[in-house]
């Protein structure tokens, strides 16, 4: 022991040995739930970037291989097909839970799954971090908020949310999550981070998951109507994706549990929305009204203070920005060639 420690102090220099595993700059060792996913595929690059070790756990239910493929054969990459329903053994130092569907056709489309990926899920994710001392980072959502009867949303706001209606899956999923982050943190010391993410778009957001976003660009360039649910009136605030992988990085880093608003405060309807893709994609591109589904919140918008102010953190891409690089995604995976059509 003490002929390894030494050997250890000569590599490092004197004085690394201290610095708690968790705290050291360089060559982090992270685990990604979710990785394969939107959101988890474009932090993992910027982990990577970093130089960091990165391990992807992933069950492909909404994430695809394709997302992180460009880093097969980097030896800092590791991809483990697993569910995080059930528990794994693995040594690292931060850990950044995002496993979950976060589209409402895939969390409605197996609730009771659902429930258990976010509290399951989440339960063996905060074992392995109190196991090992990792930090973890929880992505809970907007949605704990349900439909809000304060606006903008502040994260002391405890919300307005229907416990037995067909979103409960998912919003009293993402609550209990946040129950049990908190409850590790007291009662076993686990070092916690949370996020509040609002609704995020960007490149490789899956082209038929139901989103308002996906579905508008997805329609337009494929000359077919946006479909707008109910009156169009109802609001959401769109974050481009980079903008929140900045956020979840500085939230990990830094040195508040949160909760953290994680969302860009432009508020748009859903017929602002339809108008900002026709400008983006098509002049010409039509809109058709549809019933809108139950339980929708009326209206969604952050305030970032708390971000703003305790992680220096603030979205920089705007919606008409953010877009067009969204649509060169979308569209070379619509109408991309032959090979990635049939592979
Ligand atoms: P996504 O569906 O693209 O990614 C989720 C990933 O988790 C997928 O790769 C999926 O295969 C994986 N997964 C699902 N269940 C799993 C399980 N049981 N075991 C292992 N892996 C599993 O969604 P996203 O938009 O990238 O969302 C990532 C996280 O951010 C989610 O936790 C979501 O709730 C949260 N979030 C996202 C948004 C948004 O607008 N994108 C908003 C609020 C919160
Ligand atoms: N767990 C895991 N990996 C680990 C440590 C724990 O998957 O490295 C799981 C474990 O199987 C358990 C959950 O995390 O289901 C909670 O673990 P904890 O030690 O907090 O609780 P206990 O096992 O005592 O119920
Ligand atoms: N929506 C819409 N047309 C669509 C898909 C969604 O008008 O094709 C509406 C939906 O009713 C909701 C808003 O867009 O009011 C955002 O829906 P999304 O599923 O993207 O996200 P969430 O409801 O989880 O915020």
């Amino acid at each position: 022991e003490y002929q390894h420690r030494a050997a250890y102090h000569q590599v490092l220099g004197s004085g690394a040995a201290k610095i708690p595993l968790g705290l050291r700059r360089k060559g982090l060792r992270i685990v990604v739930t979710g990785g394969a996913g939107f959101v988890g595929s474009h932090l993992v690059d910027r982990l990577m970037q970093r130089g960091d070790s990165v391990i992807v756990v992933d069950n492909f239910f909404t994430g695809r291989k394709e997302n992180v493929m460009h880093h097969f054969g980097n030896p800092r990459f590791e991809l483990i097909r697993h569910d995080v329903i059930e528990p794994i053994l693995l040594e690292v130092d931060q850990i950044y839970h995002l496993a979950c569907p976060a589209s409402p056709v895939h969390y409605k489309f197996n609730p009771v799954k659902t429930i258990k990926t976010n509290v399951v899920g989440t339960l063996n994710m905060l074992g392995l971090a109190k196991r090992v001392g990792a930090r973890f980072l929880l992505t809970s959502t907007s949605e704990v908020y349900g439909d809000p009867l304060q606006h903008p949303q502040v994260e002391t706001y405890w919300g307005n949310v229907n416990p037995i209606g067909v979103r409960s899956c998912y919003d009293e999923g993402k609550r209990t999550a946040e129950t049990l982050t908190m409850d590790y943190h007291r009662g076993a010391g686990v070092e916690v981070r949370i996020a509040r993410i609002f609704n995020t778009y960007g490149p490789r957001m899956c082209i038929d998951d139901g989103r308002v976003v996906s579905n508008f660009v997805a329609q337009a360039l494929r000359k077919e109507p946006m479909t707008v649910y109910g009156d169009g009136k109802q609001t959401r605030s769109f974050q481009y994706v980079s903008d929140l992988v900045e956020g979840l990085m500085r939230l990990m880093e830094g040195e508040h549990v949160g909760p953290f608003n994680l969302g860009n405060p432009g508020e748009f309807t859903m017929l602002e929305l339809a108008e900002v893709v026709k400008d983006t994609i098509d002049p010409n591109a039509k809109i058709e009204f549809r019933p809108n589904t139950e339980d929708d919140p009326h209206k969604r918008k952050p305030d970032i203070t708390r971000a703003k102010e305790l992680l220096g953190w603030e979205p920089k891409v705007s919606l008409r920005n953010g877009l067009p690089l969204m649509v060169t995604d979308f569209r070379q995976r619509i109408f991309g060639d032959h090979m990635e059509a049939t592979s």
